[in-house]
């Protein structure tokens, strides 16, 4: 299922829309089909269309691939069951006895399956705050096969430099992945700024829907797509057919929705940063931010995700998370809806208090992943949370 739609000839709404898909060849359906099948028949042994087995290959899931790719101006897409799966999938590529340096704001399970899991397989790391060029450059001395990291990051929303990062893992015979989950090939192309691959959980903004689990790995090249290819297929952890459906569904108003998540943060992280028991907000489009300008270079807008460190101790910080309505207290982001999460009982309380504190984040931060609702109604839910502060 090629594109039909030659690209990057096109605006990236008519590629989220189109590209890697084609109305059915057989019933001329609009939507591409759910190809709920493991198997495929052959015409004589070794004779097939070129599907065999679904965990090689699957048309709605080509077609998903295809999509993805295109976006983010790859070679090819290779699918996985969630974003994990496609990270374990990039660092598959590696050997025993490897190093990989990681930015050091990265999402906990990516640490997590490299720290618990890959470091006894052989795989050595090392943890690098890449937002400083130079620390990058000093950790690149010792011998590296793979640069990871993510801008903007979770959840003080750190911004490095793409194109810097990944020269001097070049010059260092690096590869280099970016996670690009929080900007979603909409607002950033890590691959144009000189990445090897880009890894997305779809589980967030490219779902959109909080409606199901996904993961993806873009690579530049061909060669290297192969490589995570040949993964994909002898590890397994493929996603089902009903799945890719749901993410291609999703991407079709990517751009409309990042638009109305990016105007609705915006217009929240102003307000926030106006406000009394706000002690600092985290947000690459305010001026403020450190990371201001380099977001204005590199990325179309600043996104749907804001944290802020609220003036208040550990217990009505609590209840002030626990108090929002429209906010849903929950982990993972990029859905319609607007969620909060308090990172120091949630989604980081597997980070030792010492090492929140070193990366800037207290007991009292929070994180919003700003949704689509009307901002009038997002704004007085937010007030209503601040007036259990007294
Ligand atoms: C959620 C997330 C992941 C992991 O993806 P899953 O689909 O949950 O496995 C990886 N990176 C980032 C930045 C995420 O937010």
């Amino acid at each position: 299922m090629d594109s039909p739609i030659p690209s990057p000839a096109r605006g990236f709404s008519t590629r989220a829309i189109h590209a890697g898909q084609r109305p059915d060849p057989t019933t001329g359906a609009v939507m591409t089909p759910v190809y709920l099948t493991s198997t495929y028949v052959q015409e004589r042994p070794g004779e097939h269309k070129g599907y065999e087995y679904s965990r090689t290959r699957n048309p709605t899931r080509d077609a998903l691939e295809a999509n993805v790719a295109d976006l983010e101006g790859g070679a090819a897409g290779v699918a996985f069951a969630s974003g994990l799966a496609a990270t374990h999938a990039v660092l598959s590529l590696l050997d025993a006895g490897d190093r990989v340096l990681l930015g050091h704001d990265v999402y906990g399970g990516t640490y997590r399956l490299i720290d618990k899991v890959l470091a006894r397989q052989g795989l050595s790391y090392a943890v690098v705050d890449t937002t400083d060029l130079e620390a990058v450059r000093r950790a690149l001395e010792v011998s590296t096969q793979l640069v990871w990291f993510e801008s903007p990051t979770n959840p003080l929303l750190c911004v490095s430099d793409v194109a810097a990062v990944a020269d001097l893992a070049h010059r260092a015979g690096a590869l280099v992945v970016v996670d690009n989950t929080f900007a979603t090939p909409y607002l950033q192309t890590p691959l144009a700024l000189g990445a090897d691959l880009v890894v997305h959980s779809l589980t967030k903004y490219l779902g959109g829907h909080s409606d199901v689990v996904g993961g993806m790995v873009v690579a530049r090249e061909a060669e290297l797509a192969e490589r995570v290819r040949f993964l994909q297929n002898a590890v397994g952890a493929v996603p089902g057919p009903l799945d890719c459906f749901l993410v291609l569904r999703g991407i079709k108003t990517l751009a409309v929705r990042m638009e109305r998540h990016c105007d609705n943060a915006e217009r929240v992280a102003g307000a926030l940063q106006g406000h009394a028991r706000v002690r600092a907000v985290h947000y690459p489009g305010l001026s403020s931010h450190p990371g201001h300008d380099l977001a204005r270079r590199q990325m179309r807008r600043f996104g749907g995700m804001v944290s802020f460190e609220l003036d208040a101790d550990l217990e009505q910080t609590r209840v002030f998370a626990g108090s929002a309505g429209l906010f849903a207290l929950a982990e993972s982001l990029g859905g319609v809806e607007s969620l909060l999460d308090h990172p120091a009982t949630m989604t980081h309380a597997s980070v030792p208090r010492a090492e929140r504190l070193k990366a800037g984040f207290t007991d009292s931060l929070i994180r919003l992943s700003v949704g689509l609702e009307d901002y009038g109604d997002l704004w007085a839910d937010l007030e209503g949370a601040f007036a259990t502060l007294g």
